[in-house]
């Protein structure tokens, strides 16, 4: 995905996070300019004894900064050697290595995720059902979509509004809508389940195959 770059990276920090479990920032100027999420660096080890670098993903990388978040577990004795680290010693390190990707649909992720802690909160806090939840859900979409505030909402986070249950109302109340406009009334009946009918299928199928792989029990 990009040219290799191999520099001596100084350590800015270095501590335990849990037993066996290290958090290195890394200042590695060349490195964080060019590394993307979802790719991982080589840290070699200053112990020549150990000649191939270890590889770890990059947890964070701050590009102002010019420095690398790794998060690493003891393995044996590269890992060991890495835990010893001080602030200021310097290790050598390869990167940025792998196919990351650009998080250029960070928008969409933030809203379906925040739709969906909604319904975790109420799950866990709430005596409502799952079903009942779902359907809150869906009829929530209808009347945003039916008042013409879900569409510009859709339109602006993207897959993060029309993949979570108050998109399927959204679906739901413009495929009705378009229906009914070019066939009238019966429209009201036929719209909205043929504007979901992918969406529904999908739903049975998998569903009904996780039923088969997992035990599926109420709340
Ligand atoms: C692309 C990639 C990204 C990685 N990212 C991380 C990360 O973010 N955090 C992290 O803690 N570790 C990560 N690892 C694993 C890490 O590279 C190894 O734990 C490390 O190289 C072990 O080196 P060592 O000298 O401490 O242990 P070694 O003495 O080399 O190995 C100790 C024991 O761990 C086993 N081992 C070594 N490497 C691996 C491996 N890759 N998978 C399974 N078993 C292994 C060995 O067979 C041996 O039994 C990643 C590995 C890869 C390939």
């Amino acid at each position: 995905m990009s040219e290799h770059i191999k520099e001596k990276a100084v350590v800015k920090s270095s501590k335990a996070i849990g037993t066996d479990i290290y958090d290195l920032v890394l200042e590695a100027k060349g490195i964080a300019g060019k590394a993307v999420a979802g790719q991982f660096v080589s840290v070699y080890c200053n112990d020549g004894a150990r000649l191939l670098p270890r590889p770890i993903s990059l947890c964070g990388v701050d590009k102002e900064a010019g420095t690398l978040r790794l998060v690493y577990r003891i393995a044996g004795k590269g890992t060991e050697e890495f835990s010893r680290l001080a602030v200021d010693d310097t290790v050598e390190v390869m990167g940025p290595l792998g196919n990351g990707f650009e998080l250029g649909e960070k928008k969409a992720f933030l809203i379906g995720g925040a739709l969906c802690v909604i319904g975790q909160i109420l799950i866990d806090k709430t005596k409502l059902t799952p079903a009942r939840i779902l359907v809150g859900y869906v009829t929530t979409g209808v009347l945003l979509s039916a008042v013409g505030i879900y569409k510009p909402f859709a339109d602006w986070a993207g897959a993060g509004a029309t993949v979570p249950l108050t998109g399927f109302g959204h679906a739901l109340c413009t495929g009705v809508k378009a229906a009914v406009q070019e066939k009238g009334l019966i429209g009201a009946f036929t719209g909205g389940l043929s504007a979901t009918s992918g969406g529904i299928t999908a739903a049975i199928l998998f569903g009904t195959l996780v039923a088969f792989l997992f035990k599926p029990h109420a709340k």
